[in-house]
């Protein structure tokens, strides 16, 4: 058999197929029933190089299989109850099966031609979104992650902010910003810089002891930028903040929006999933007076990486983000194409992200959306109330979803002997591998971070993470005094 012809066989495709699901229904099965006692495996990185260059880990002539259970084996477990880490979503199964779909049929997105049902379903997943969030009208794309979602956001605040045809002729002499928080996501920034507004294009907004933006200093900050001859273009508000997931206030950003006619962008990369929920939709109170949102599925919503919907309230700043002023003027939807993604999107050959996200709500529903917030959030809580009761942890603020930042604190120790005391004992941590968790800058000084993204996670886990913490800190006491 000729070796393309193998690269197409049938049978072996359906033998090695159905061998890895099976080999993935294992993993899954020793994971979720607690059979797997490390979720993250600590090897050195150097060393790790060398070993697969030496061919240690994976002779020439194994099945592939073996390569596959080695991938499994050899990276974080997030769906084991013990990965607290970053904000990565432990994927629902069906989305995993989407995913050899997608891989199979392999469709560019960017013309509706080359994949008429994957398209409809991004317009359908658009809508879907917009009309949860309070958008009616709404029009935008998927794309590759929220860092992308941001910047294809703010370019379209810049094309419906600006009166001079900047995507053609340039910035010009010049100077606008975008007002943003202290504790806004980098992407936020590195938009701003990509569009060339430069650091003085980034308007930074104090927080208060909650991490959410002052809201108090809006007028101020931007009486000042207008002072240094910058033009506002508009306001981001963030649901949540990435480091101790705080949630800004969404209804007073809109008003001093509205006040000013500025552009309201709100960055729900990962926050954005409360609209799901009863119980918690109320942290994005005034998300429906946006101009724009971001939304990650591969956060909150069980999706895998990457699949981010960008919504506009008007749907004519999608057409407008990545064209020439003039278009500003299209009346007739029909000229409009909606089903040619590649004139909104950031992506030429796009990934089929509506499959991923459509397969979870075909088999599920959004339930299972509000389900999984409401554990994860409520979980998040919980850790805030045992870390309140402890005496030897800071909590620096009171939890409001599942993004928790805590330190130990023997109390004897200096700020900076405490922040060295941290660092170590994560470095343990992750030596051990029974826990997998993240550490985080405060007003410069170091803490401990979880995400607590997996579903599996008990109150009673969280209480295990604490001893373990304590045990690696009585350990790194002796150094860090020293
Ligand atoms: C994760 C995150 C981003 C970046 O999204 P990616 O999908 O990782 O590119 C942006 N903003 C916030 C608030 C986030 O939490």
């Amino acid at each position: 058999m000729s070796i393309i012809d193998q690269a197409y066989d049938s049978k072996v495709f359906r033998k090695t197929g159905h061998q890895l699901v099976d080999q993935i229904a294992d993993h899954l099965e020793r994971t979720i029933s607690r059979g797997k006692e490390k979720v993250y495996p600590h090897y050195d990185p150097e060393m790790l190089f060398k070993s697969w260059n030496n061919g240690d880990l994976l002779s020439q002539d194994a099945p592939v299989a073996d390569f596959f259970q080695l991938v499994m084996d050899m990276s974080v477990d997030h769906h084991h109850f013990a990965d607290m880490g970053h904000q990565v979503t432990p994927t629902a199964m069906v989305s995993v099966l989407s995913e050899m779909v997608s891989a199979y049929t392999n469709c560019g997105m960017g013309v509706y031609e080359v994949g008429p049902l994957p398209v409809v379903l991004e317009k359908w997943t658009i809508n879907f979104m917009g009309s949860t969030f309070g958008l009616p009208e709404t029009e935008g794309v998927l794309t590759s992650g929220g860092t992308l979602g941001n910047l294809t956001a703010l370019l379209a605040a810049r094309q419906a902010m600006i009166a001079e045809d900047v995507w053609n002729e340039g910035l010009g002499e010049k100077r606008y910003g975008f007002m943003i928080s202290e504790e806004a996501h980098y992407s936020v920034e590195r938009a701003v810089k990509i569009m060339g507004l430069g650091e003085a294009g980034l308007i930074k907004v104090p927080v208060n002891d909650q991490f959410q933006m002052d809201t108090s200093h809006l007028l101020e900050c931007y009486n000042e930028a207008i002072d240094a001859g910058i033009q506002v273009l508009g306001v981001i508000g963030s649901s949540c903040s990435t480091a101790t997931g705080s949630f800004d206030d969404l209804d007073a950003i809109a008003s001093f929006c509205a006040e000013h006619k500025l552009w309201f962008h709100v960055d729900a990369a990962h926050g954005g999933a409360a609209i799901f929920s009863d119980q918690y939709k109320h942290l994005v109170k005034g998300i429906e007076r946006a101009d724009s949102i971001i939304i990650d599925f591969h956060k909150m919503l069980l999706t895998p990486s990457l699949a981010t919907a960008v919504l506009f309230k008007q749907a004519a700043s999608s057409y407008n983000t990545f064209n020439p002023k003039a278009q500003y003027l299209w009346s007739d939807d029909q000229q409009r194409e909606w089903y040619n993604l590649a004139n909104r999107t950031f992506e030429c050959t796009k990934p089929m992200l509506s499959v991923r996200i459509y397969s979870l709500l075909h088999a599920h529903g959004p339930d299972l959306w509000a389900e999984y917030v409401e554990r994860q959030f409520d979980l998040g809580r919980t850790f805030g109330e045992i870390l309140d009761a402890e005496p030897d942890f800071d909590l620096p603020h009171q939890p409001e979803c599942n993004l928790v930042c805590f330190r130990y604190r023997p109390n004897h120790l200096s700020e900076s002997e405490l922040d060295r005391l941290n660092v170590i004992i994560r470095k343990e941590i992750l030596k051990e591998g029974r826990f997998y968790i993240v550490q985080t800058t405060l007003q410069n000084q170091t803490y401990l971070r979880v995400s607590l993204m997996n579903p599996f996670t008990t109150a009673e886990d969280l209480e295990g993470l604490l001893t373990a913490v304590r045990g690696a800190g009585s350990k790194a006491l002796v150094t860090v005094t020293n």
